[in-house]
């Protein structure tokens, strides 16, 4: 790796106390590289719309048909795209330290789960999951009918709606939580492709910090976090993730050899 902007990873000297608890945030910015646009960055057709109109509770009150195509639009493009090398350096990550990794993510589009990655906390839900917004029951696609929208639910009529965190809604309290106690055990965070200006998660890399985390965050552009990370690369996910894999290996291979001799 020769890159100018990656010779500060070159010389980050990682110890084996650094990953004795690692966790990892990821934002939209992983899966940009997957060919799913970040909201920052939307083109076409919807470029007309702004994502905060849309991804609300009001906007699909108001006009569930627009909010559905929309969903559905995002969806195609998902369901078209294959996670990258970053979503699978972290399945490595997680095998190599399995039981001292976390996983966060904001994304809704299930590419860490496609990837291999279990067991992760997805902040803002799942965009293929569907759920009634009176009832709160979930449903898969194939008991919708989605010829006219918004789908109507099975069991009680009441309007179906993808089952995800919009902007103006509460997150699920008790993931919060757990997402919050592992940012404050861990001794390494990194924060990876996320603009950082949606709460609370962009809380979670400064209550890591302030609990004694190392923080490293991984971004082209600036964010407000950049300046408090004690390492802010300006690159793009899919190329540090992997170095950074690959630098865990050789602390855990160099642990092992010298408990051996
Ligand atoms: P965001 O769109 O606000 O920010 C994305 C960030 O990724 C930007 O700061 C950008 O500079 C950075 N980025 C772009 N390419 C990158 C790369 N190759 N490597 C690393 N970083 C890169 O997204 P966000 O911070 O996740 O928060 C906004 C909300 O958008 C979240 O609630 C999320 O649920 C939603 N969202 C999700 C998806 C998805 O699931 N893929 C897509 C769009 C938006
Ligand atoms: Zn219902």
């Amino acid at each position: 790796m020769s890159s100018p902007e990656l010779t500060e990873l070159e010389r980050l000297r990682l110890t084996p106390g650094h990953i004795e608890r690692v966790v990892v945030l990821t934002g939209a910015g992983i899966s940009a590289e997957s060919g799913i646009p970040t909201f920052r960055a939307v083109d076409g057709y919807w470029s007309r719309y702004r994502p905060e109109d849309l991804a609300t509770p009001e906007a699909f009150a108001q006009n569930p048909q627009v909010v559905w195509e929309w969903y559905l639009a995002r969806r195609h493009t998902i369901a078209q795209a294959d996670p990258n090398a970053g979503h699978y350096a972290l399945v490595e990550m997680d095998k190599l330290l399995s039981g001292q990794f976390t996983l966060i993510t904001q994304n809704v589009d299930g590419l860490h789960q496609r990837a291999g990655s279990h067991d992760l906390f997805e902040l803002h839900g799942n965009i293929f999951i569907n759920r009634c917004s009176l009832c709160s029951r979930r449903f898969s696609d194939e008991v919708l009918n989605f010829q006219e929208l918004p789908p109507v639910c099975p069991s009680c009529r009441g309007a179906i709606r993808p089952d995800v965190v919009w902007f103006g809604e509460n997150l699920n309290i008790s993931t919060v939580e757990d997402a919050f106690t592992r940012a404050r055990e861990a001794t390494l965070f990194l924060s990876i492709g996320t603009s950082s200006v949606v709460h609370p998660a962009a809380t979670l890399p400064i209550v890591a910090a302030e609990n004694g985390a190392f923080l490293i965050e991984v971004n082209p552009e600036l964010t407000p976090i950049s300046e408090g990370a004690d390492l802010s690369l300006r690159a793009p996910a899919s190329r540090v993730l992997p170095r950074i894999t690959e630098m865990i290996r050789t602390i855990l291979t160099s642990t092992a050899s010298k408990k051996l001799s």
